[in-house]
């Protein structure tokens, strides 16, 4: 890897092929994949559906430009419209970009019906929300944006949650607020009961834009095709990539009629909704945008919370978050989260850490009942051995 830049620190596995919820390597060894590409490969590797798509439309075509009449990206626009409560699509390729498409979207929805002024987002502690300029000024970590200031102007973070601080810091000058439904970076963070939903009563008082940063909780991962289809309410524009695509780069900005603010010239992106990106896409919908399937995800993720839950119990300070097939377990301790981390993966079961003391966990949606309880025995073999090796005689049963 001496060639490549060193923004990674990769553990040291190489898969070189992959199917269903498992990683190959040349050496002969396996890996249990719970961590889906960082919930991105959404029906796991090598499935059918999503291999015979992009194979199939590579042959007939790949690219074509947005000069162009693309058919078949309005057929995965149309279904990303009908599954949902939006009527606009704007394609682009990752998380970060459509997190800018959306900024840019509130700033000129804003700006047509208020002027320059109102031109705040105000965004949340431990939010994640991409590495461009201006996803990563809306990120709200501070380690994240220390040596690359100075940031993008008129972003304002409030405390998680914190839905006094949210009305406190915003006002007529508040464009848009940008939130997380469950803060996947920042260390699996549900939002507290009633804080979306303060949030859209704060953007309907403000006539502000609510966006949810869907990347990591759309496309089936919480057990509905989107998180907001869960909790009882509709934000103006929901950002998706990660899982959309199932490991194909593609992201995706949808927007309510009436947000739909970008026009000709505003906004686009030379390979965005291009035709092999949505062959991806409109594979991966055909199989997760089902009420059987969703069911599934939000069943296996019962089997592995209900479990983890038990576990933590009799890990003193423990606390398991998430929804669906996106789970936290939170060691409160960084040395055990490190521990049993560690201990997965010598078993061969990869997942990772996020937010320094919480083991994350994103396996295929696909995933079997039977590997989420081998995954089990292994996290628990994990926990049993790093509780023995701290408190020798605390040793989980
Ligand atoms: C991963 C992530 C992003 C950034 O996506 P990229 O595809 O890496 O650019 C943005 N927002 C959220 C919530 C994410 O989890």
């Amino acid at each position: 890897m001496q060639a490549v830049m060193e923004t990674y620190k990769r553990l040291g596995i190489s898969p070189t092929g992959g199917r269903g919820s498992w990683l190959f390597d040349d050496e002969g060894n396996r890996y249990l994949d719970f961590i889906g590409g960082i919930a991105t490969n959404s029906l796991g590797h090598g499935h059918p559906a999503l291999v015979g798509a992009i194979k199939d439309q590579a042959d007939r075509l790949i690219h074509c430009s947005n000069l162009y009449e693309i058919p078949i990206q309005a057929e995965a626009a149309a279904q990303l419209t009908q599954a949902t409560d939006f009527d606009r699509v704007f394609f682009c390729n990752s998380g970060t970009e459509s997190v800018e498409a959306a900024i840019k979207l509130a700033r000129k929805h804003a700006h047509d019906h208020h002027g320059p002024e109102k031109h705040e987002v105000l965004t949340f502690s431990k939010s994640f929300h991409g590495r461009t300029y201006g996803a990563l000024s809306a990120t709200a970590q501070p380690s994240l944006k220390a040596a690359f200031g100075p940031m993008l102007p008129g972003m304002v973070h409030a405390p998680y949650g914190d839905l006094e601080a949210a009305e406190k810091l915003s006002g007529p000058q508040t464009a848009a607020i940008l939130v997380e439904p469950i803060q996947g970076e920042g260390g699996v963070n549900v939002a507290p009961e009633g804080f979306l939903q303060g949030l859209r009563d704060l953007c309907d008082r403000l006539d502000a834009v609510l966006i949810f940063d869907e990347v990591q909780t759309g496309a089936g991962r919480t057990g509905h095709l989107y998180a907001y289809q869960g909790v009882g309410l509709v934000p103006d524009v929901l950002t998706s990539a990660k899982g959309l695509g199932g490991g194909f780069p593609v992201g995706a900005v949808l927007a309510k009629e009436e947000f739909a603010a970008l026009g000709p010239g505003n906004h686009g992106s030379t390979f965005g909704g291009n035709p092999l990106a949505m062959a991806a896409i409109k594979a991966v919908l055909g199989v997760v945008n089902d009420e059987d399937f969703l069911a599934e995800v939000r069943f296996k993720g019962r089997i592995l919370k209900n479990a983890l839950e038990t576990l933590a119990d009799r890990v003193p300070g423990a606390e398991v978050r998430g929804e669906g097939l996106l789970i936290g377990f939170d060691f409160g301790d960084p040395d055990l989260a490190r521990s049993v981390f560690e201990h997965c993966l010598e078993e061969g079961v990869l997942v990772n850490l996020v937010g320094g003391t919480t083991i994350r966990m994103a396996p295929p949606l696909t995933v079997t009942r039977t590997e989420v309880r081998a995954m089990l025995d292994t996290f628990r073999g994990g926990v049993r051995a790093a509780m023995s090796a701290a408190v020798p005689e605390a040793a989980v049963a």
